[in-house]
């Protein structure tokens, strides 16, 4: 695997083989794990060369207490990519991304940021955005993967690559889980076996959802899972929202087969996972 630490090397380097090859990327912030190699295994089936970024991007975090705690594994990392056959990674310092005093785009992201993460994580995806639209230009790539795990960000991402015009394919990449359904995180290891067995009731309330979602309203299903949690002191509920797939507004009434997500996000001892089903 060719490694890059700074844009201007990685740049001359893919301008020779566009000419000719495929390109696939994938924009990770590390840790990696298996729903990155997912990603990295759907983009080598799509495309002759695969780049996958590690960045830890300041921008899209609230605190700098939460950025400097995010976990970094660079080392091991690149042994994980250089094992499953990943042909580029590129790694920089902020230094190669943003000057000193840069701040995040502003882009309209026509409400798709109006719940959910966008609402308890102000700013986020304005930070996401900044980033991708800074990386898109610089690797230019046929093809993107981003996993359906962080929906929201699949959506938003999906928004301003049509806004920007760039043609490149925004591939979704289903959610990895581990034996219990859990989604796969980088944050799981900071959970102990107990916390593992309680992290369940995400899962099942996303499936018990969507089993019921022709014979209970919304409001009552919301009603049933929100009891569960109360029921839970270990596990704190931060958000349930039904939502629309393609405008992530939430709705009363569900929509045709495929239209419906379901998305949640709950901490439990202080570490916060997200999840979501779509039917
Ligand atoms: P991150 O490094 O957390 O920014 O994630 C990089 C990419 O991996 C994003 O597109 C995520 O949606 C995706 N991803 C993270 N966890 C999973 C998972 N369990 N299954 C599939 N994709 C995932």
């Amino acid at each position: 695997m060719r490694i890059f630490k700074f844009k201007s090397e990685l740049q001359v380097y893919l301008n020779q083989l566009r000419e000719i090859q495929t390109i696939g990327f994938v924009p990770t912030m590390g840790s990696l794990h298996q729903g990155h190699v997912a990603l990295i295994d759907s983009a080598k089936s799509y495309s002759d060369i695969v780049v996958c970024s590690i960045f830890v991007n300041p921008k899209q975090f609230d605190s700098s207490q939460d950025f400097d705690k995010y976990p970094r594994s660079l080392s091991q990392d690149i042994s994980l990519l250089n094992n499953i056959n990943c042909d580029i990674l590129y790694c920089p310092d902020e230094s190669d991304i943003y000057s000193s005093s840069e701040r995040a785009d502003e882009f309209d992201l026509n409400g798709l940021d109006r719940y959910m993460e966008g609402k308890y994580r102000k700013n986020h995806f304005q930070g996401v955005a900044t980033v991708v639209k800074k990386l898109f230009q610089l690797v230019a790539p046929h093809f993107a993967f981003f996993g359906e795990k962080d929906l929201q960000q699949l959506q938003i991402i999906k928004h301003i690559t049509r806004q920007l015009d760039s043609g490149i394919k925004i591939m979704g990449v289903p959610t990895v889980r581990d034996d219990s359904g859990l989604a796969i995180s980088s944050r799981n290891k900071r959970l102990n076996a107990l916390e593992l067995e309680k992290a369940k009731l995400l899962y099942q309330s996303l499936l018990y959802i969507r089993k019921n979602f022709t014979k209970k309203t919304v409001i009552l299903l919301k009603e049933e899972i929100e009891l569960n949690f109360r029921k839970q002191s270990e596990l704190k509920l931060e958000y349930l929202e039904i939502v629309d797939i393609q405008n992530l507004q939430p709705i009363d009434i569900f929509l045709e087969k495929d239209r419906n997500a379901v998305c949640i996000a709950a901490s439990i001892s202080g570490v916060r996972l997200i999840d979501n089903i779509i039917f």
